[in-house]
């Protein structure tokens, strides 16, 4: 990590101060339990408004090779790398009216993505696809999704519209019995849940939600038929109109230069406020990114994922804030810690952390012209803390006269909302509709979640199986107990800030798995013995999140405040050397995991 120059001694000290007395203001004792699912009375806000009208179908009862539950970029990823191994039935499970997943139900004006469009959509080398800007609007990369759908032959045999409900194993036919919420019980020899993490909208548990009479909903269901419009903008709905929205995260980041744009007059309610930094987006072309060569996307994103693991890497291909921000982004990898002593490492982080977050809070002062809108912008805590976000056009929005920011970090949020508005500090702010950027609850959906119970053999439950000694997997794919099942997500796995790049990983290592396992007639199920000894390895250099969780202000990275658990829940040291881990165990390991079949 480069250091530059060092804050004096007296300069740091300050800022711990100050970031502890922000962190203190802001913690709730009932932490994740402040906020409501969009369940009961308020599970309209969770309604699909991108796919209508009525979808009726007869229940399957038929056989596929392989179930994927999941149509984003996950379960697309196994979808194509299964079918370019010859695997022909795979049947993607998806709750959404199409594929697209995050990118299905995120639709909101200014939606887009802040990775680099050239690393972050998969599969470009093989759609021959070259993205049309640096980062891409959501409607370009939600299109990606059906374009690899399509290319795949992924449709033929979807069901959309549809939620799996149970797993079991049968034994004695040893495949997997796949209920849904549709009726469906089908057949699969093998089963992939690609079920992603931020899946469910959460509503904050403000008294009298309930009572708001003007127009609501959730960014993650952006109502259209109300405000007009397009993700591109031109809101035609909300002209005249007082609107108040919730959450300033990268989704409000993006959302709130839009809704300024159209509003008649805009109410941002904020608690914390995001880092935002430069976008520079702008439109590219294909010799721009080398795009002529073969491989040439597979090229960029390792480039990517070797710089933000702190790995050596010739050239900065992609060049843009995450990668000159790579040091504090994934500063607990031991590939950061390599580079000097313990000591010195600390003291380096400590310099390149507090230079970048004086930067940060320098372009609010630069950007937003009355002083004390922009000292309400300033935010009091260290590099990714909470989510980096990145606009150009985020704090202009706060020059206009027909926006107001509305701090709620003393009263832990909004106070209250009446069948008029919005109550902060005593004051109501009259609104005809309220938007909410609050965000998503983290693992509430999948296999993970107690939601979709899953059999494996002898009619043992996985959850039930991890409860005393905790998740045991092999790299995260694979459990004893449970033939045929891979798991995707970074649980024991990997993770890296460009989440796509390590999905596709996993998925041509599942797609190896399967086509293996038919190739010999064999099942797929790891030992016991494998299961410990990743186990052990992912623990023995669990890096300590709790230092730099504990000093965050609350938000989901770190539980709201009660910090993140320790323990092996990720391969420790990077992603890099995990995709590599993997190339070696297939090349030299693979058979160790094929098991006879009883029933051959
Ligand atoms: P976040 O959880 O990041 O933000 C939720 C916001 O709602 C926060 O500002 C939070 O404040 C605020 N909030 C919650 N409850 C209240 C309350 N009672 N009163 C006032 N404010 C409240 O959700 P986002 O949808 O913004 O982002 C979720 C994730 O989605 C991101 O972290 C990122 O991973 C992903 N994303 C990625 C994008 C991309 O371009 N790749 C774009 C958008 C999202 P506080 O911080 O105080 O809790």
């Amino acid at each position: 990590m480069a250091t530059p120059q060092a804050p004096a001694p007296d300069e740091l000290a300050r800022l711990k101060e100050r970031y502890r007395h922000e962190r203190e203001r802001r913690v709730r004792p009932d932490g994740a339990a402040q906020y409501r699912a969009p369940e009961a009375e308020f599970g309209y806000y969770a309604d699909d408004p991108y796919t209508a009208g009525p979808d009726r179908r007869e229940p399957l009862h038929d056989t596929v090779d392989v179930a994927v539950i999941g149509g984003g970029f996950g379960g697309l990823l196994a979808g194509a790398r299964l079918r370019q191994q010859g695997v022909e039935r795979v049947r993607i499970v998806e709750r959404g009216g199409d594929v697209g997943g995050t990118w299905y139900w995120n639709r909101y004006p200014g939606v887009h993505c802040d990775i680099e469009s050239h690393i972050y959509l998969p599969l470009l080398d093989e759609t021959g696809y070259v993205p049309e800007w640096k980062y891409a609007p959501g409607e370009e990369i939600r299109r990606h999704a059906v374009r690899v759908a399509e290319r795949f032959g992924l449709y033929q045999h979807a069901l959309l519209r549809t939620s799996v409900t149970a797993l079991t194993w049968d034994e004695a036919a040893e495949t997997w019995l796949v209920a849904t919420d549709r009726g469906d019980a089908f057949r699969a020899a093998h089963v992939v849940t690609a079920t992603g993490t931020l899946t469910e909208p959460k509503l904050p548990g403000i008294p009298g939600i309930e009572d708001f009479r003007g127009h609501t909903f959730h960014t993650s269901r952006w109502d259209y038929a109300y405000t007009g419009g397009t993700p591109d903008g031109g809101l035609t709905g909300l002209a005249g109109k007082r609107v108040g929205v919730v959450g300033t995260g990268a989704t409000g980041v993006q959302v709130i230069p839009m809704l300024a744009e159209d509003a008649g007059h805009l109410y941002v309610f904020q608690r914390t406020p995001s880092t935002v930094d430069v976008r520079a987006n702008r439109r590219t072309t294909a010799e721009d990114v080398g795009a002529g060569r073969p491989g040439w996307a597979r090229a960029r994103r390792e480039n990517f994922l070797r710089i933000v693991s702190g790995e050596p890497a010739d050239e900065d291909l992609v060049a843009d804030r995450w990668t000159s921000s790579a040091g504090l982004l994934e500063k607990l990898l031991p590939s950061f810690r390599r580079q000097g002593d313990r000591d010195a490492f600390e003291t380096a982080y400590e310099a390149a952390d507090a230079a970048k977050m004086n930067e940060l809070r320098a372009r609010v002062e630069q950007s937003v012209t009355d002083p004390a809108t922009a000292a309400r912008l300033r935010p009091w805590y260290r590099y990714a803390c909470k989510r980096p976000a990145f606009s150009d056009l985020y704090y202009q929005a706060f020059n206009r006269p027909d926006v107001t920011l509305v701090d709620t970090a003393d009263t832990h949020g909004i106070e209250r909302v009446t069948e008029h508005g919005v109550v902060v500090a005593g004051t109501e702010y009259p609104l005809d509709c309220l938007i909410f950027a609050t965000g998503f609850s983290v693992g509430v959906s999948g296999v993970h979640s107690g939601k979709l119970p899953v059999r494996g053999r002898d009619g043992a439950e996985l959850l039930r199986t991890w409860a005393e000694r905790g998740p045991r997997t092999l790299h995260g794919f694979t459990c004893h107990g449970f033939p045929n099942l891979y798991q995707m997500g970074s649980l024991q796995n990997a993770s890296s800030v460009n989440f796509t790049h390590v999905l596709d990983e996993q998925a041509v290592h599942i797609a190896a798995l399967v086509a293996a396992a038919e190739a010999k007639g064999a099942l797929v199920e790891p030992t016991r013995e494998s299961e410990d000894a990743w186990v052990a390895v992912c623990a023995q250099d669990a890096p300590d999140h709790e230092w730099f969780h504990a000093e965050c202000t609350p938000g989901y990275y770190n539980r709201e405040g009660r910090g993140r658990p320790n323990g092996p829940t990720a391969y420790p040291h990077g992603a890099v050397a995990f995709h590599e881990l993997l190339r070696r165990w297939r090349a030299e390991s693979l058979e160790e995991i094929l098991r006879a079949r009883t029933s051959a």
